[in-house]
């Protein structure tokens, strides 16, 4: 019998899974005839100091009859063989199993004492076999709740479980009350209503790069009140960013050091202390005053604690341009299943300066569905350059060195379609068949979509061959190994840091 003693407490426990695999999973569990069905579904796992996420890989559903049969004690159980062939492929495969089945329609859904008594008996003895965690998951068409088995025989719920869709879909064991929003947020809930405030407010997104798009993405999400920005860049302010960079003054990029008549060794120090970009994501929260925490992380995205941080979040936005960075957010969004936005902003010129190119574009990237590597847009060949130190990168000639033209207007067309975008899927307002990618020309006044799919053989997002949902089974494949940096910076708390190699272009 499932003892109370046994069940433990910890930081929540989430299922993540995509939408193809839910679709499967549901349409299995919620037939037209009403019965009872079961099956199993395979899991990646993930870690880290404020949740646990189990990352789904696989289902296999139970063939009724054969695999789910009547059972002595209670309505339904899966076959000894169904149950031991599952055991073995997560043992092989270091996935954690989750056994699950539907109660139909509801609400609410919990297991039955029939269900928890069975797990109590069977778990620990199954954990032998399969040298993993293991679970079980029951569910309705608006409710799952979840047990996940630890190794030392003790147990915890599955606090929730979130489906990528083209809404990110939370399911909970029950409907929760939600607190009601501040009142100095009415005109917004009368968008998105108490929950989907109260969505935001729990949210964690990380922005890769606080440039000039990503700045005005802080800005945005602060003004809506989501919970907590992971910022992310390495860079201070430079007099040249203060015309795009909301929040910043010609103050920040210590520029009175370089006019004012003092000691030349104060001059120097001044120079070299410009304020951190991330340190003006931190005041545009503050100034917001919605309650947003900003975790101010000054590195480049390639290193041991960003990328800890970017594994914690819900959704990651993308608006820094290099190779690098779209690569490890690549990545980090597949493997650990957390969507990913990109924007990024292109202003062309032609040799006699007549301009070719002007477009905001927006890019939405589902775990398991596409990816920027298999599309092509991740250049591999400058993404090794990136890799190199300053001086080497210097000799192999990378770029021009000419900074490219940027606009706070076209930045804003861009970031604000971005941060529309995570509210209304966030919120359940985004409609199904919305482009994935798409382009604002603005003087042309059109906007342009772009069709993408993954490949079946990509490394990166292919269910078979890639990394979705592998989580911490496998160490993040870069180009080159992750900087280990372990400075970081909360809440203005600042510590000396050591930012790593700049990298790319500045938007
Ligand atoms: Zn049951
Ligand atoms: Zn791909």
């Amino acid at each position: 019998m499932a003892c109370a003693s046994l069940k433990v407490v910890t930081s929540p426990v989430e299922l993540r899974v995509t939408a193809s695999l839910w679709a499967r999973i549901r349409s299995h569990m919620l037939q037209e005839d009403f019965d009872e069905h079961g099956g199993v579904i395979f899991c990646g796992r993930a870690a880290t100091n404020t949740r646990t996420s189990l990352l789904v890989r696989d289902f296999i559903a139970a063939i009724d009859g054969v695999d789910y049969v009547p059972s002595a004690v209670g309505y339904r159980e899966l076959t000894a063989s169904f149950i031991r062939h599952a055991a073995l492929r997560a043992r092989r495969e270091h996935l954690v199993p989750l056994f699950v089945h539907g109660h139909g329609e509801g609400d609410s859904v919990e297991f039955s004492s029939t269900d928890l008594n069975s797990h109590a008996r069977s778990y620990p003895s199954l954990i032998e076999i399969t040298d993993t965690e293991v679970g079980a998951v029951v569910m309705t068409d608006e409710a799952v709740a979840g047990e996940l088995w630890l190794v030392d025989g003790r147990f915890v719920d599955v606090d929730a479980t979130v489906v990528l869709g083209h809404n990110i879909k939370r399911f909970t064991p029950s409907r929760t009350q939600v607190d009601a929003a501040s009142p100095c947020q009415d005109r917004q809930i009368r968008l998105f209503g108490h929950r989907g405030q109260a969505i935001l407010a729990a949210s964690i997104v990380g922005v890769v790069g606080v440039g000039g798009a990503g700045m005005l993405v802080v800005e945005y999400l602060s003004r809506l009140g989501v919970g907590r920005i992971i910022a992310i860049d390495p860079d201070r302010v430079e007099p040249a960013n203060v015309p795009r960079l909301p929040g910043s003054t010609m103050r920040d990029t210590r520029l009175f050091f370089m006019t004012n008549r003092l000691p030349e060794r104060i001059c120097r120090l001044g120079q070299r202390r410009p304020t951190p970009k991330v340190k003006i994501a931190r005041r545009l929260a503050i100034q917001a005053g919605q309650g947003t925490i900003v975790e101010m992380l000054q590195f480049n995205v390639a290193t041991v604690a960003a990328t800890r941080a970017l594994k914690n979040c819900d959704y990651i936005v993308l608006a820094a341009d290099s190779n690098t960075a779209q690569n490890v957010v690549n990545t980090i969004g597949h493997q650990y299943l957390i969507p990913v936005i990109q924007v990024g902003v292109k202003i062309g010129a032609d040799d006699q300066g007549a301009l070719t190119e002007l477009f905001a574009i927006v890019r939405a990237i589902r775990p398991g569905e596409w990816c920027l590597s298999c599309s092509g847009i991740i250049d591999f060949a400058h993404l090794a350059l990136e890799s190199m130190p300053d001086r080497e990168r210097a000799l192999a000639d990378y770029g021009t060195g000419e900074p490219a033209p940027s606009v706070i207007t076209l930045n804003a067309i861009g970031a604000s379609n971005v941060v529309t975008r995570i509210m209304l899927e966030l919120t359940g307002l985004m409609e199904p068949g919305a482009a994935e990618q798409f382009l604002i020309h603005p003087s042309r006044g059109t906007v342009e979509r772009r069709f993408t799919s993954g490949t079946a053989t990509c490394q990166i997002c292919s269910e078979e061959n890639g990394v979705v949902g592998l989580g911490d089974l496998r160490a993040l494949k870069l180009p080159s190994p992750l900087i280990a940096d372990t400075t970081v910076m909360t809440r203005g708390s600042s510590t000396r840091s050591r930012p790593g190699p700049h990298l790319g272009r500045k938007t």
